[in-house]
C-alpha cells in the first residue's frame, strides 16, 4: 500500500508528539499531587482559625458570667449584713428570700460556667489535633515537594530533548504540510493530527474518531499524492504497509 511519503514524518513528528503531551501531562500531574497536599493543609489552617475564633468567644462568655458570678457574692454579701440589722420579720424575710433568690441565679451561672470549660477542653483538644494534623501535612509536603521537583526538573529535561527532536522531524516537513499539521493538533485533545484507517472485509473506518472513510479516499491515500483527511475529525488519512 502507497502513503505520500510525507506521512512517515509526520508520523516521527506524532510520535515525538505524543511523547512531549506525555511528560508534560506527568509534569502536571506531579505538581497535582503537592498542589493537593497545600490545599489540605490552608483548609486545616482555616479551621485552625475558626475553632480559635470559637476559643476566643469563650473565654469572653466565661469572664462574663465570672464577673456575673462575683456582683451576685458582693449583692449576697451586703444583704447578709444588712440582715443583721432589720428589726422586723417581715423585712428579715423579704431579704432572705432575696438572698436565697441571688443563690439560685448564682448555681445557674457556676452551671453555664462549667458547661463552658467543658466545651473549652474540647476546643483546647481539637486545637492540639489541628496542631498535629498540620505539622503532619508540612512535613509531607516538604519532603514531598524535594522529591517532586527533582523528578519534574528531570521530566523537563526530557521534554527539552523531545522538543530539540521535534525540531528536527519538523525541518524535513514543508510548511503548509506542518501548518495543516498544527491546526489538526491544536484542536484536539490528545494531540494527535493522523489517524489510520481500519480496513476490513466490509468497511474503512478512521482509528482517530471511528466515522467511516469512503473507498475513494481510500483510494487517493493509496495514490500517494495527496494528503486526505478525515471528513469527520479532519485528521490526516493514512494505511498501514
Ligand atoms: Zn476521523
Amino acid at each position: 500500500m502507497n502513503n505520500n511519503p510525507i506521512i512517515e514524518k509526520l508520523k516521527e513528528l506524532q510520535e515525538t508528539d505524543i511523547k512531549i503531551n506525555a511528560l508534560n501531562k506527568l509534569c502536571d500531574d506531579k505538581s497535582a499531587t503537592l498542589n493537593q497536599i497545600k490545599e489540605n493543609i490552608q483548609k486545616l489552617q482555616k479551621k485552625m482559625e475558626e475553632i480559635k475564633q470559637r476559643a476566643k468567644q469563650l473565654k469572653i462568655e466565661i469572664d462574663k458570667k465570672d464577673l456575673e458570678l462575683k456582683s451576685n457574692e458582693e449583692k449576697t454579701k451586703k444583704l447578709n449584713i444588712h440582715l443583721n440589722t432589720v428589726k422586723t420579720n417581715k423585712e428579715y424575710s423579704v431579704l432572705s428570700n432575696e438572698i436565697k433568690s441571688i443563690k439560685a441565679d448564682s448555681d445557674i451561672i457556676e452551671d453555664v460556667i462549667l458547661n463552658y470549660f467543658g466545651q473549652s477542653e474540647t476546643i483546647q483538644k481539637e486545637i492540639k489535633d489541628l496542631e498535629t494534623a498540620i505539622t503532619g501535612e508540612n512535613n509531607k509536603f516538604n519532603l514531598l515537594s524535594v522529591e517532586v521537583d527533582k523528578e519534574i526538573c528531570h521530566i523537563k529535561k526530557e521534554i527539552e530533548n523531545f522538543c530539540q527532536i521535534r525540531q528536527e522531524n519538523m525541518g524535513r516537513i514543508d510548511s503548509e504540510t506542518l501548518s495543516k499539521y498544527e491546526k489538526i493538533i491544536s484542536n484536539k485533545v490528545d494531540k494527535t493530527a493522523l489517524a489510520k484507517v481500519n480496513i476490513t472485509d466490509y468497511s474503512f473506518t478512521c482509528q482517530g474518531c471511528h466515522m467511516d472513510v469512503t473507498p475513494q479516499q481510500v483510494n487517493e491515500i493509496m495514490k500517494g499524492k495527496e494528503l486526505v483527511c478525515c471528513k469527520t475529525c479532519l485528521r490526516i488519512l493514512y494505511v498501514d504497509k
